[in-house]
């Protein structure tokens, strides 16, 4: 079963999101199998972004993503990567489906209330520089035959 990194941003969380976030995840049917809330340091965003810092922007956004904690959180299903990025929606809040997370709270490309992996690799390496192997939970759903056919449960 394939797994991603969803990590509600400084925005979200002082807006008192979180809830309705992880609900939106939930309700859609993804399993929450790890979270943490975080207070990332420079360093932290440097690495974790390490492919925009030499963008204009980068200390704009290092200056929102170390300003308050963010709640990682990581989340398994079918297809997880691809369904969580659809379901956060495009960078650019403003251009996002009105229906998707960033397009439904948002209006900015920067104070975006969500990450998502963009790909099962950048979803392994997202995972493994916050979590360890043991702070990933594996538990049973009892509702599980019901949410997803036998050959969509591996
Ligand atoms: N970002 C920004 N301005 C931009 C592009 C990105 O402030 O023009 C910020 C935004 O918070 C975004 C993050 O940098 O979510 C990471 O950028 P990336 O291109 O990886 O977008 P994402 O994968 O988050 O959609
Ligand atoms: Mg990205």
């Amino acid at each position: 079963m394939q797994r991603t990194l969803v990590i509600i941003k400084p925005d979200a969380v002082q807006r008192g999101l979180i809830g309705r976030i992880i609900s939106r995840l939930e309700e859609k049917g993804l399993k929450l199998v790890a979270a943490k809330l975080v207070k990332f340091s420079d360093d932290i965003v440097k690495k974790f972004y390490s492919h925009l810092t030499d963008k204009p922007f980068f200390q704009d956004l290092k200056r929102f993503m170390t300003s308050t904690p963010v709640l990682l959180t990581v989340w398994e299903g079918p297809e997880a990567v691809k369904v969580v990025r659809k379901l956060c929606g495009v960078t650019n809040s403003r251009e996002a489906e009105p229906s998707s997370i960033r397009g439904s709270f948002s209006m900015s490309s920067m104070c975006n209330v969500v990450h998502s992996s963009g790909s099962p690799e950048e979803a392994e390496r997202e995972i493994s520089m916050f979590f360890s192997r043991e702070e990933i939970i594996q538990w049973e759903r009892k509702l599980e035959d019901l949410m997803l056919a036998e050959d969509e449960r591996e």
